[in-house]
């Protein structure tokens, strides 16, 4: 009989055992209450397994021994379940401190408990049972179990008042059930002694039976925590995007709600279904390499496009037991991209008509400017009536206004709508600086302002950037400077640095005498179309938008633009780029070499009877013009209106320079210079073919050299600017400078 008992309780040790190292293996320690009901299941078993071996022990000492090591387990075991009761009734200041003490402190009497003298053994039907002697240590021992019963009695009364949650409520019941399970074992072992009925070791048993409860409680609580485990099943249904679980022989096996509203079918109708009658794939998605797949495709039931990714999922062998495949409906956002590239579409056609029209407006308003310009420009060096002169005087400087003006509004569209860009190529500061000062001058002159340009002599010279922008923002500047200034000076220092082996900053500083900006009104210089203090400034002709182009243009050479002021005194505007360097030359002394252009009023800079040029328009009106400027220098001019006549005269003669109109019917400008260069018979292939138009919007002049032109001349034609542009092209052998003419005249 007590083999039976003592297996049977061994058994209960077994299965207390195995439970708690099953809660240790899947909660690998995870948490505090996983490690507390590991360690109770392991003093439970303890308790079971040592008094339980009691009952076969032969003799009373090692029946003494198992006690000992038994009771070791009894403390063990109540501190730990003190500590669960502490945590699940989540008690907390005093009351947590004193339940928690009282059961260590408790422990201080098992050495005491075990004393041999202090208890009674005695073989009876059931094997070796013992019993405490009656004395001080059994009576503080009884009260100490009373006292722990209470403080856990407590415990679980404070967690049932404190609860809301019926949960908590459940598991308070259940603690309860486990103390007065625990606490029938040891009274009826008691008593059933004092009642002289051999002890029966009920209170292990009991014991047992309390800790299964226990089990239920961690197994019902744990169930009711935020884990992974007790999670994935309710995220897998709550999330609106389809989810399939497909098996290792890729059917069908779950889908979650979003799927079902996905498909419009019921969860069982989806289940029938393979992942080739969901979607159009035409590849088997399921055979690839690693562990993740993502396809594209559209949906047979609704017509959506979907992007779908597909995970494979593995057993502990690293062996697939199923894929995941989670579906993006990504329809709208495809639609909206589809929609989104349309109006990108639109907006580059409605960009391109504006460009078109720009161009168009050029061409069409520079005509008319040039047949003025031009006509005018005859008048000018042919009349000798003052008052006639006078008049067309007044007509160039008005018609210079309007073309600055059409200029202005041009070249800003063209920046606005980001077609500009900047183009880098070497250029010599000198020449450009000259240029400017040959500018700027007449126009100083003519207002009696004095006009100074400060050039180190060691400045480097051959630069690297975008010369005709570089020019276009000093120009700006500089004719501002002239513009709001009424008497004094007008200078332009130039200063360098150098930041690299070859790169240099160079900074330009237009300093003027004139109207200045009041203070308030220097944030405004460079908005468009803002012209500052209107009553000043109203006689004055301007757009407004010349700062404005300056900024944009700085902005886009990575440069800066600064202004100073002093309203009634002057201002000075700095603008400072960074530019590369090309070469060693300086470039040394400006004015020096200023060379005046020794020619009266109505004489040309050079005369070239040799010279033939070739002039191609449809407009007679611009065909007389180029005559009639070029005059004076006795080139042979030889006019045709077309692309057609301009290819017979090409292939008749050889000229030196070929002024080619851009936009003519039939056959234009760049059709004719592709003919031109494919023609075997050219007589003029040699020629400088120089694209004449009236599209002067900027950036166009990198447009006619990449088409192949040589050079680049916009309407209205000046003559000056035209017999330059003659100089450079046509053989010097043939120029004679009317400087020279002077001067050996005058010899
Ligand atoms: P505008 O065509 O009117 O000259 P800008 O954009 O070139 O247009 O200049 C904007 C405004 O800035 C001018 O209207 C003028 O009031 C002011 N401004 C520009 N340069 C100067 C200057 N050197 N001195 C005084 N005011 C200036």
């Amino acid at each position: 009989m007590r083999e039976l008992l003592f297996y049977l309780i061994f058994a209960f040790s077994v299965i207390t055992y195995f439970i708690g190292f099953t809660v240790l293996q899947r909660g690998s320690g995870r948490n505090r209450i996983d490690r507390l009901f590991f360690m109770s299941s392991l003093f439970s078993a303890g308790w079971s397994l040592f008094i339980g071996a009691v009952l076969i022990q032969p003799d009373t000492d090692r029946a003494s021994l198992m006690r000992a090591i038994g009771m070791l387990h009894i403390f063990g075991q109540l501190i730990c379940v003190t500590d669960l009761l502490v945590y699940w009734s989540d008690v907390r200041g005093r009351k947590k401190r004193w339940s928690v003490s009282f059961v260590r402190v408790g422990a201080l009497l098992y050495p005491f408990v075990i004393q041999r003298k202090n208890v009674i053994f005695e073989l009876t039907a059931y094997g070796m049972s013992f019993r405490f002697k009656a004395g001080i240590w059994s009576i503080v021992y009884a009260v100490f179990c009373v006292m722990a019963a209470i403080d856990m009695l407590l415990l679980i009364g404070y967690m049932m008042r404190r609860s809301i949650r019926k949960r908590e409520k459940i598991i308070a019941s259940m603690l309860l059930l486990c103390v007065f399970i625990v606490g029938f074992g040891c009274v009826l072992d008691t008593t059933m002694q004092m009642a002289g009925v051999a002890a029966f070791p009920i209170s292990a048993i009991g014991q047992f039976v309390a800790q299964m409860v226990l089990y239920r409680i961690y197994q019902f609580y744990n169930k009711s925590r935020v884990t992974l485990e007790n999670m994935s099943e309710f995220v897998y249904y709550s999330v609106d995007e389809p989810v399939f679980l497909f098996d290792e022989a890729e059917k069908l096996s779950i889908v979650n709600n979003g799927a079902t509203v996905f498909l419009g079918m019921s969860a069982k109708e989806c289940c029938t279904l393979r992942l080739n009658d969901i979607f159009v794939l035409d590849r088997d998605v399921f055979r690839f390499q690693g562990n993740k797949n993502r396809v594209e495709a559209r949906c047979w039931q609704n017509n959506n496009i979907c992007s779908i990714s597909i995970d494979k999922i593995y057993d502990d062998y690293h062996d697939i037991i199923g894929y995941i495949v989670i579906v993006h409906d990504v329809t709208e956002r495809v639609r909206m991209l589809e929609r989104l590239e349309q109006e990108k579409q639109r907006a580059d056609k409605a960009n391109e008509a504006k460009g078109a029209f720009l161009a168009n407006m050029s061409h069409e308003i520079r005509t008319p400017i040039n047949a003025v310009m031009g006509m005018n420009e005859m008048i000018l060096r042919e009349c000798e009536d003052e008052m006639i002169v006078e008049y067309a005087e007044n007509i160039q400087e008005a018609s210079r206004t309007l073309l600055v003006l059409i200029n202005d509004i041009l070249d800003f569209s063209k920046i606005e709508s980001g077609m500009l860009e900047v183009i880098e190529e070497a250029y010599s500061l000198k020449a450009l600086l000259k240029a400017l000062m040959t500018e700027c001058s007449m126009r100083a002159e003519d207002k009696g302002l004095e006009l100074r340009f400060e050039v180190p002599p060691d400045t480097p010279d051959t630069l690297l950037g975008d010369e005709v922008r570089v020019r276009q923002i000093l120009l700006n500047i500089l004719t501002n400077a002239i513009k709001y200034t009424m008497k004094g000076s007008v200078t332009m220092k130039v200063a360098y640095r150098q930041i690299k082996e070859q790169e240099i900053e160079i900074t330009f500083q237009v300093t003027d005498t004139g109207i200045g900006i009041k203070e308030e009104n220097i944030g405004r210089l460079f908005g468009k179309f803002d012209r500052i203090d209107e009553e000043q400034v109203h006689a004055i002709e301007g757009s407004g938008l010349g700062l404005s182009i300056v900024d944009r243009l700085v902005k886009l050479m990575h440069g800066t633009v600064t202004v100073e002021s002093v309203f009634g005194k002057g201002s000075t505007f700095t603008v400072c780029l960074h530019q590369q360097m090309s070469g060693t030359e300086t470039v040394g002394c400006l004015l020096d070499e200023k060379k005046h252009e020794g020619r009266g009023k109505n004489l040309p800079l050079f005369v070239a009877p040799q010279a033939k040029i070739l002039a191609v328009d449809d407009n007679k009106v611009n065909l007389t013009v180029i005559r009639g400027l070029l005059r004076k220098t006795k080139v042979q001019v030889t006019c045709v209106e077309n692309g057609k006549e301009c290819l017979e005269c090409a292939a008749r003669e050889r000229y030196d320079m070929i002024l080619l109109d851009h936009m003519m019917p039939g056959m234009d400008g760049i059709e004719t210079l592709e003919a031109l260069k494919q023609m075997p018979d050219n007589q003029s292939k040699d020629a400088a073919v120089i694209a004449l138009t009236a599209n002067a919007m900027a950036g166009v002049r990198e447009m006619y050299l990449a088409k192949g032109f040589d050079d680049y001349l916009a309407k209205p034609i000046e003559g000056t600017v035209l017999e330059r542009l003659l100089m450079r092209y046509i053989p010097k052998e043939y120029i004679e400078k009317m400087e020279n003419r002077n001067r050996t005249a005058v010899e």
